[in-house]
């Protein structure tokens, strides 16, 4: 029997993936444990006839072939009708703002703005091209992403685009955040042709592929009609549900309030899986989509060495305040929303317009997303949700001169939510899977702490985990 830990999208999408490659083209049994008495992970929505509060994630890229693989898997599971597409003509689209010096400015969007001056920017974009262009080549083998942008485009485009982008990404600091956490080609533009732009020239002419993935009909209408972003009517958990019924029916034994505490390593075919209840599985394969730091715990007692390279990974808190207000008007102008960059030492990382990027809500509905890199030192360990709720609610007000009455909110805190690529992440990553390998542990690692922290990088990542070991069998 393989166990999967943990029922966020990492150990859905390994049941769903473990199905499709025919459960290892034999009778392998699969069980799926989850700690709490939801599957989704840090997916949850709060849905009412008035407005949709999404606590973690509310969009999806549909772009390159992660994007168009989680596509497939929507519209396999019948998720196709419940896809609402943010296209390039969208306000949602074009509208993304940065708050700096007390004002909110318009991000440049089109190709005509970048020859223009753009507040808060004291030159046209174009400017940061010539940078590149001129700058001498710097032999790395790594650094980090605040420090590529600001020596290839200059420090403004570090300060106020690189910076706020990584704040709403994955709340963290672009000064630690690794340059191959989301500019890994670049990167190594850079560093194979001295400038970003000369290799991106180049790289015009070599054939652009999507890693030889088929596509379904809502993939390709996705590419077809460029959706820059997408959600899902009735709130992004309906995945997650929908994918837990689809392994449910598949006769993956899915078992919720469901917490393991420890894993002892038999043999290379061999794991007893200890749950807090006291009961014990056997398995013969583990797949592990909990937070690294969670499986650090579960391996300690064999394996230090492994969980200290699995501690390592850091992890930051997140507030999130979702707002609705009761209005026949929107009360914020139509886009996406805004970031804030840390150098306006903000308590808030951002805000996003939810009235405008998710359909079938009535009146104007806000979600206020606070700390992240920076929550203990703005707002230490011990912060009420009312404390919260009360420092968003001046900071909408100051900024986006709100003064009318919310009708409905809700806060949450979100522990330890979003892992950390900093400089030196994926050698880390490399390390901690070489040890599985050299100890023959019968254990794969899925999730968002290792390969990419979006929805997207953790459905892909247990598709390959599944294709790897399926190669192994
Ligand atoms: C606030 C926020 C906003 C985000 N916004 C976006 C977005 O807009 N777009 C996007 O693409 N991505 C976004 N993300 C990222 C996305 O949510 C994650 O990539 C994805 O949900 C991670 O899934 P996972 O399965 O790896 O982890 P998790 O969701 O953390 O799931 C892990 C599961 O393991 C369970 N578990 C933990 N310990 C144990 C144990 N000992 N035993 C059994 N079970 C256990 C947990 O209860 C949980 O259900 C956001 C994330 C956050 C936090």
């Amino acid at each position: 029997m393989a166990v999967i830990l943990g029922g966020g999208l990492g150990g859905l999408s390994t049941g769903y993936y473990l199905l499709k490659n025919g459960l290892y083209c034999n009778n392998l049994k699969v069980c799926l444990l989850e700690a709490t008495d939801y599957c989704g992970g840090w997916i949850k929505s709060i849905r009412t006839k008035d407005y949709i509060f999404e606590q973690g994630p509310r969009t999806i890229r549909p772009k390159g072939p992660t994007g168009l693989n989680t596509l497939n898997m929507m519209q396999d599971l019948g998720l196709s009708e419940h896809v609402s597409a943010i296209t390039p003509d969208h306000p949602a689209a074009k509208n993304r703002m940065i708050y700096v010096n007390k004002s909110l400015h318009l991000l440049p969007s089109s190709l005509k703005s970048v020859f223009k001056k753009n507040e808060p920017f004291s030159k046209p974009l174009i400017y940061a091209a010539l940078n590149d262009l001129t700058q001498p080549h710097k032999s790395l083998n790594e650094d980090s992403i605040y420090n590529f942008v600001e020596r290839r485009f200059g420090k403004e485009i570090a300060d106020y685009a690189i910076s706020p982008m990584i704040c709403g990404i994955c709340a963290g600091d672009a000064k630690e955040i690794s340059v191959k956490f989301l500019m890994k080609t670049l990167f190594e533009y850079e560093q194979n042709h001295g400038s970003v732009i000369k290799g991106m020239v180049k790289s015009i002419f070599k054939e652009n592929n999507n890693g030889n993935l088929e596509m379904s009909e809502l993939a390709k209408r996705a590419k077809e009609e460029r959706w820059n972003v997408y959600s899902l009517k009735g709130g992004l958990q309906i995945f997650p549900k929908t994918l837990m019924n689809y392994l449910k029916n598949k006769d993956i034994d899915i078992q919720l309030n469901s917490k393991v505490e420890e894993l002892e390593f038999v043999d290379s075919s061999l794991v007893k899986v200890k749950k807090t209840d006291g009961q014990v599985l056997d398995a013969s394969h583990v797949y592990s989509s909990i937070p690294s730091h969670v499986l650090a715990k579960l391996v300690n007692k064999q394996h230090p060495e492994l969980a200290e390279h699995l501690k390592g990974i850091p992890f930051v808190t997140v507030g999130i305040v979702n707002l609705y207000f009761a209005t026949d008007k929107p009360l914020v102008s139509p886009a996406f929303g805004f970031l804030v960059p840390p150098l306006e030492n903000s308590p808030i990382l951002g805000v996003v317009f939810d009235s405008c990027c998710i359909p079938d809500q009535n009146g104007t509905v806000l979600t206020v997303m606070l700390g992240g890199r920076w929550f203990n030192e703005k707002f230490g360990p011990d912060i009420t949700k009312e404390e919260l709720y009360n420092i968003a609610m001046k900071e909408i007000k100051s900024i986006l001169k709100i003064e009318e009455k919310v009708a409905a909110f809700n806060v949450s805190i979100l522990d330890k939510c979003i892992p950390q690529y900093v400089v030196g992440h994926y050698s880390r990553v490399d390390k901690i899977r070489e040890y599985v390998q050299s100890k023959n542990l019968p254990l794969s690692l899925v999730g968002s702490s290792y390969d990419g922290v979006g929805i997207n990088d953790v459905i892909y990542s247990a598709k390959a985990q599944v294709a790897q070991d399926c190669g192994q069998q």
